[in-house]
């Protein structure tokens, strides 16, 4: 029987540092963004009423409407985020 072994048992805390945005930093930039907006957002691609808000810290703030949200290049509303990908908040 080994003596003074200190065994840790259990599960250790898995470090999710991860890069990827979160969707609650994008939230938090949305209604930062929206605080400095007069009246509805509108797509930065068209001149409809933006329906979701692109987010990618540092790089990406801005407001697309359904036609313009890429799902290839965003990560929609229960899509997982991925690295290096904007967050698409639908408003
Ligand atoms: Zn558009």
């Amino acid at each position: 029987m080994p003596a003074g072994d200190d065994v840790v048992d259990g599960d250790a805390p898995s470090s999710a540092a991860d890069a990827a945005p979160s969707a609650d930093a994008a939230e938090a930039a949305l209604s930062g963004v929206l605080d400095g907006t007069d009246g509805d957002p509108q797509c930065v691609l068209c001149s409809n009423d933006a329906d979701y808000f692109l987010y990618d810290p540092g790089s990406v703030e801005k407001f697309v409407c359904w036609e313009h949200v890429s799902p290839h290049s965003a990560a929609v509303d229960g899509e997982e985020p991925r690295p290096g990908r904007p967050v698409a908040l639908s408003l």
